[in-house]
């Protein structure tokens, strides 16, 4: 049997959260997600000094590693609540994607990781989407992902709801949506007009995932663990709207 490593800080011992059987890596802190994420940065290679990186929610595990590749004043982790990251090595900036992203300007950044970002979002989904590629610069990565329930089908609500019901519909307080597993990556390519899916399958051996203490999927479809990466076509930075300035640009002039 493997025993597991975490990729992040080697650590070895594992705990269960909620529900999931090694599930948080308790020397990082680092979830599945987390850990698979940094496998897959690591695997792709595209990160360097020079990588202008905004990074939402940033996960201290990958946070820490990305801060000791990239320069400094290259990489944003970004939070609308900053003063939970207190742990990391960088701490976040200030950073509303629902007001503050339309600011930033086209073709600015290299890399863009939003895990678990998109469902605390009260705005349209498909708008932050474009967004995310207006600002990526051609061959630009976008990596995300989403809580995707068992349905088909995304279940969104933008009204003001009970705390009670966001819970019960959505899973938590803060969630506006659960994304589902056909519509989430249909949307992506409706909006990105390509294919954007990564099936982890491709890319690991279920003993390079064993190992990581990240579990195999079996169920045929996209869950919350999968990672889906938008790489903008070196052709297509005329399909997004010109924009520019931005606070965060202005950091790196
Ligand atoms: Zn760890």
């Amino acid at each position: 049997m493997t025993v597991p490593i975490c990729p992040i800080c080697s650590g070895m011992e594992f705990r269960e959260f909620r529900g999931r059987k090694n599930a948080w890596c308790a020397s990082c802190h680092s979830l599945e997600r987390t850990r698979y994420i940094w496998l897959y940065l690591k695997k792709l290679n595209i990160l360097n000094r020079g990588s202008v990186v905004f990074h939402f929610g940033p996960e201290k595990g990958v946070s820490d590693k990305i801060a000791e590749i990239v320069d400094a004043h290259n990489y944003y982790p970004l939070d609308l609540f900053p003063q939970t990251y207190t742990a990391n090595k960088v701490l976040p900036y200030t950073f509303d994607i629902c007001n503050d992203i339309a600011h930033e300007p086209d073709s600015s950044v290299d890399i863009i990781i939003a895990n678990h970002i998109l469902e605390h979002l009260p705005v349209s989904v498909d708008w932050v989407i474009a967004e995310f590629a207006r600002l990526l610069k051609p061959a630009g990565s976008m990596i995300l992902s989403v809580p995707m329930a068992s349905n088909p089908a995304t279940v969104e609500d933008l009204s003001e709801l009970p705390k009670e019901e966001r819970i019960r519909r959505f899973g938590q307080e803060d969630h506006w949506r659960v994304f589902g597993w056909q519509e989430f990556p249909a949307m992506l390519e409706r909006v990105l007009a390509t294919e954007t899916i990564v099936r982890r399958d491709e890319h690991f051996t279920h003993e390079d995932l064993s190992r990581a203490a990240i579990p195999v999927e079996t169920v045929g479809h996209p869950t919350s663990n999968t990672l889906f990466h938008f790489v903008k076509s070196e052709r297509s930075s005329k399909r997004f709207e010109w924009r520019t300035g931005g606070r965060l640009a202005k950091l790196r002039a």
